[in-house]
């Protein structure tokens, strides 16, 4: 059924949809799921018209056992012209593994809060930085795309509300070492649509360019699409989307982190806002998933239309 289309001024014609599912949905899953899966899962999406899948991690097993396989996964995947396969990449050594697995495209995972580097990372801001300018460097040497996450862009559960100001200095710091894309990520899902578009004015008024900055919204406290839609109006044509709302948020206990691709694509087709990706193909890879995942998807476009 179309229940129709009309757009709104000050929005882009087409958005690309960075899909996050098999990385950071699958990572933060309980279950556990096999690697033919996954590949079916990668592969499924780029069939429902995805050009960037973000496919893996390269972190240390034990850290991440969710994508311990990641090598096998990339091994096995039928990798097609024209679609991306980023892959996250924690250090050198990950860097040198992906590079042997014909990786094209890698990204590296920043905060921007001193609380969450220690949580995460186990180092301070500037500590992470400096172990990432080396990675940076040799994937641009080698030509690869290098994104750069941002998280806890806005909020962090142990410092809570994020000034912009830090997050352009990390912003700026990783341009400088050459990444080729940001993407900044509200980690928490605490961000509502006026504080999106002050950052983005700051991150411009910086001299970093809204074409290289994407946006990773988590619908926990249901605010993804209406932050979307602030910061397409400002220019940004990049959204991270997990099919399905794959991937809880850690920090809330909430079934809901990642805002489900499907929810975007309801929301853009119903602007007229091209991106490629086929809506139907998409609920009934979520759907095949979830029976794998024993859990149903949190996306309402996903349980409104999946048996309809
Ligand atoms: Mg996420």
């Amino acid at each position: 059924m179309n229940y129709g289309t009309e757009p709104l001024p000050g929005l882009p014609k087409a958005v690309t949809i960075w899909e996050v599912g098999p990385r950071d949905g699958l990572q933060n899953e309980s279950a556990l799921v096999p690697v033919s899966v996954k590949v079916e899962f990668v592969e499924r999406l780029a069939d429902a018209g995805h050009t960037v899948v973000e496919t893996t991690s390269m972190v240390r097993p034990e850290w991440v056992p969710q994508l311990a396989d990641a090598e096998q996964v990339l091994c096995r995947l039928d990798r097609r012209p024209g679609v991306r396969y980023p892959v996250l990449v924690p250090n050198e050594r990950g860097l040198r593994r992906a590079l042997d697995l014909g990786v094209t495209d890698i990204a590296v995972f920043a905060s921007v809060t001193e609380s969450f580097a220690k949580a995460n990372l186990n180092r301070t801001v500037a500590e992470s930085l400096e172990m990432f300018a080396p990675v940076i460097a040799s994937a641009r040497e080698a030509d690869l795309g290098v994104r750069g996450y941002l998280s806890m862009c806005w909020g962090d559960p142990w410092e809570g509300a994020v000034p912009a100001e830090r997050v352009v200095e990390v912003a700026t710091r990783l341009m400088s070492l050459g990444c080729t894309e940001l993407s900044l990520g509200d980690t928490i899902g605490v961000a509502t649509p006026g504080r999106v578009v002050a950052l983005l004015r700051a991150l411009t008024a910086a001299g970093v360019p809204i074409e290289a900055v994407a946006v990773h919204f988590h619908d926990t406290y249901g605010q993804g699409l209406a932050n979307t839609l602030a910061a397409l109006q400002h220019g940004v044509t990049t959204v991270d989307t997990s099919a399905g709302g794959l991937g809880g948020c850690p920090f809330a206990g909430s079934a809901t982190g990642n805002l489900a691709t499907e929810d975007l694509l309801w929301h853009l087709e119903g602007l007229g806002i091209h991106t490629g990706v086929n809506l139907t193909k998409l609920v009934e890879t979520s759907t095949w998933l979830a029976t794998h995942l024993g859990r149903e998807s949190p996306s309402s476009v996903v349980r409104a239309l999946q048996n309809s």
